[in-house]
């Protein structure tokens, strides 16, 4: 039994237009669309299976399942047999990329019908967009009729953790003990596509200082999921327990090996925030598809208080546009050993769950 803390569900219509470089998304949704692509690919590069593109498609194909059900057995069969999941929903409606073809609410309550069909399995997370009206209404629905787990932030779309408007749901949150995970890396390309004055205007609210020496939209947005915005977070709600996802991204960890110099480091800050909030956890989705870094995990792995607070995560069917799910768990596993590994996949997700350290399953 293990416990993956991050994985999507979500479907192709649940992602507006600009999600994918190059209309991509549009594209491929159409049968047409696809042979096309799938054509050309073969032409660019006839003997590779595994370029970008190819990944892409790959992505999309999966996005284009019937339902969130398909997508969630296409990634179990990954794993051992009653492996459990935390699915995160994605709310993309004001992210500045077009339409979202499909409301959020059905999205949510499909997410909640595969909750009724594998209770054990899935713990699904609501993601709060503080943009979106009537919010509140659809968090307490989640929790009071669907029984969901948790709460999701997803801040680089365009929003300050600390936002004013979030207050409501992280005091929902810390009464009712419910976990709360946040995208916390920069850089990719999932941000606000809208308006550069809008970006900005957005970037007003910030109540700390901002990086604004670039002119970039990924570095501008980046200012959101920056992993200093939740000192302002815990200050107001300082039993809330915090997962900031993806430990830094896989572009801090090459940094700290390659460039000790580098200040500001996410990576670095994370670690060094982790030993003075003792409800605040980190996630490896993502960041550890690169096999490059399972030394330094391992390494991490050494230290006491760090490794009580690293839960494991793919950011299946994201981390699709980069490596293959299948053999992520089982290398990982090897990497740690049993007890390192279930210290990340059991004891870790659990303690984040609950609150109880050690809590028996
Ligand atoms: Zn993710």
């Amino acid at each position: 039994m293990l416990y993956n803390c991050h994985i999507h569900t979500f479907r192709g219509d649940d992602i507006p237009r600009e999600f994918l470089p190059l209309g991509l998304v549009r594209i491929l949704a159409s049968r047409a669309g696809f042979r096309v692509i799938g054509r050309i690919l073969n032409y660019l590069n006839p003997f590779s299976s595994d370029d970008l593109f190819d990944r892409y498609v790959r992505f999309v194909k999966i996005g284009r399942l019937e339902s969130q059900q398909k997508i969630f057995e296409l990634c179990r069969k990954f794993y051992p047999v009653n492996s459990k999941f935390f699915v995160l929903s994605m709310d993309m409606e004001y992210m500045g990329a077009g339409k979202v073809p499909r409301s959020y609410a059905d999205q949510l309550r499909e997410l909640a019908e595969m909750k009724t069909a594998y209770p054990d399995l899935i713990f699904p997370f609501v993601h709060v967009d503080p943009r979106r009206p009537g919010m509140m209404e659809l968090v307490k629905k989640c929790f009071e009729e669907w029984g969901f787990t948790g709460i999701k932030i997803y801040p680089s779309l365009g929003y300050f953790p600390y936002d004013d408007d979030l207050d409501p749901v992280y005091h929902y949150a810390q009464n009712n003990n419910l976990p709360v995970i946040a995208h916390a890396s920069p850089y990719n390309p999932v941000h606000y596509k809208g308006s550069k004055r809008k970006l900005k205007a957005l970037l007003a609210k910030a109540k700390t200082e901002i990086d604004l020496s670039s002119n970039k939209r990924k570095k501008l947005c980046s200012n959101f999921a920056h992993p200093d915005n939740y000192k302002l977070v815990f200050e107001k709600f300082p039993n809330l327990r915090i997962c900031l996802a993806h430990f830094g991204s896989d572009y801090f960890w090459q940094k700290f090996l390659d460039e000790p110099d580098c200040t500001g480091n996410w990576f670095t800050l994370i670690r060094e925030r982790i030993s003075e909030y003792p409800n605040l956890y980190t996630d490896i989705s993502f960041t550890l598809h690169n096999k490059e870094f399972f030394p330094l995990l391992k390494v991490l792995m050494a230290e006491p208080l760090l490794k009580k607070r690293i839960l494991l995560g793919s950011d299946y069917y994201m981390v699709e546009t980069k490596t293959n799910e299948r053999r992520f768990g089982i290398e990982l596993r090897a990497l740690l050993g049993e007890e390192g590994f279930k210290i990340i996949s059991v004891d870790n997700p659990v303690a984040f769950l609950t609150g109880t350290v050690n809590a028996p399953i």
